[in-house]
């Protein structure tokens, strides 16, 4: 009895070296607490509270009673077929992963994980399983033990290292493309194009030579084996010369969202009303076409206002088409991303700058109301289009269009100028070769 008890504690010094030498060298604390425990009273301080170099001494008085041995889940394993084919007892197995079950689902285990298995043997030399543990994730790991009374098991959580990389390009092909050379890593690379898609519509509006630069975080197992990537602090994207920029920002409340430097969200709204005091004269469905005389889809809204009426980009984007469009007349249509355009028909003359091509903001005046084309007097038609077809405005789902103000743009400003700082105290890696180069 008293040889297994001594076993025992040399496997738990054994989880305890792993995890706390490394740690060791990098400096970070070791502070890893136990998510859930099981049955094991003895053991609800940190394993790796034990001293690892009075335990040396105890570990080769009974290393030939005890022995390690890894095993890799293959293709269409389970746990436990695994731990057969290392040569464990079939009820052992059994317990140990019934013991497991209510921290880790075996089924998720996959092809080519780890599970380090402890073994000891018994007077007549026969080997038992002591002690098993894998890691389930970068910053989880699992771990079951043997004890007198049965088998008990733990969640570990690993403190992570969190780092910061700046990164930055030249668009020569496509985004994903140009950022995947520059080793920005794809799950940020989606996030990157999902943060900018309420701004940018990827399959029309980037070129050759656009930038991109991206400040994101890393989160790294002690040792540095393993890496998660975290969240996209910063962006810019300059397409055409022109810079979108956006931050990360967890408001007071926690929410978190990104923001344009202006406090603006990310996520933009279309206006529901693109001129100021016109009346809805006309809503979107079946009517009696007035000019052509029988029933027509009318695929928009109509505004009733006078000639020479104002009227605004419902949202940021780019001008698609602003010429004589048959019927529709003097006509815009605002690509304001991969998804959604806006129309405007009838207009009496085009707004200051707005041709093919051109980035307008929203509530820019992009053209006023007139009546040309087949149209019975001055007013808007106005229309959305989801994915290139009609939509009725009315029931459109949007986001809310948050923009911060008071307090909280004061907070957002004060991060937004901390970090700005913080990037530019990085240099990018073309920056320090430049550095290099002069020396
Ligand atoms: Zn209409």
């Amino acid at each position: 009895m008293g040889r297994l008890f001594r076993g025992l504690k040399t496997y738990r010094a054994c989880l305890a070296r792993r995890v706390i030498a490394p740690m060791a060298v990098i400096g970070v604390a070791a502070v890893g607490g136990f998510l859930a425990h099981q049955n094991a009273p003895e053991t609800a301080a940190p394993a790796f509270a034990v001293a690892p170099i009075a335990q040396e001494a105890r570990d080769q008085s009974v290393a030939e009673a005890a022995y390690d041995n890894d095993v890799t889940i293959r293709r269409g394993d389970t746990l436990i077929s695994a731990l057969l084919r290392a040569g464990v007892d079939h009820l052992e197995a059994n317990a140990v992963v019934a013991a497991i079950k209510p921290y880790f689902n075996p089924r998720k285990l996959q092809a080519g994980q780890t599970i380090s298995l402890h073994f000891e043997r018994d007077q007549a030399a026969a080997a038992t399983l002591a002690g098993l543990s894998f890691e389930e994730d970068i910053d989880r790991t699992i771990a079951a033990e043997r004890k007198a009374d049965g088998w008990s098991a733990e969640v570990k959580e690993v403190p992570l290292v969190r780092v910061t990389m700046r990164v930055a390009g030249e668009i020569s092909d496509s985004l994903y493309l140009s950022a995947a050379r520059e080793n920005i890593p794809a799950p940020v690379v989606a996030d990157l194009i999902r943060i900018f898609s309420y701004d940018v519509d990827f399959q029309r509006e980037v070129q050759k030579g656009d930038k991109f630069e991206v400040y994101f975080e890393r989160f790294a197992s002690p040792e540095g084996r393993r890496t998660r990537e975290g969240d996209i602090l910063y962006a810019q994207l300059t397409l055409s010369g022109k810079p979108i920029t956006l931050y990360r920002h967890a408001m007071a409340d926690g929410e978190v969202d990104y923001f344009h430097e202006n406090g603006k969200s990310a996520k933009k709204t279309l206006l529901r009303t693109p001129v100021d005091g016109a009346r809805l004269s006309s809503g979107y469905g079946y009517r009696r076409h007035p000019i052509l005389g029988y029933n027509k889809l009318h695929k928009g809204l109509d505004f009733a206002a006078s000639s020479g009426t104002p009227i605004m980009a419902a949202g940021d984007g780019v001008v698609e088409r602003a010429s004589v469009y048959g019927g529709y007349g003097k006509y815009v249509r605002i690509r304001h991303n991969g998804t959604y355009s806006t129309a405007y028909a009838h207009l009496s003359a085009y707004g200051k700058g707005v041709r093919a091509g051109a980035r307008v903001r929203q509530g820019q005046v992009i053209g006023y109301v007139g009546s040309t084309g087949r149209s019975t007097g001055p007013h808007l038609h106005y229309e959305v289009m989801a994915n290139d077809r009609q939509v009725n405005p009315r029931h459109l789902k949007l986001p809310t269009g948050k923009e911060l103000r008071g307090t909280q743009l004061a907070a957002f400003n004060a991060y937004r100028e901390a970090l700005d700082m913080e990037i530019a105290a990085i240099p990018l890696p073309y920056e320090v070769a430049a550095l290099m180069g002069k020396k």
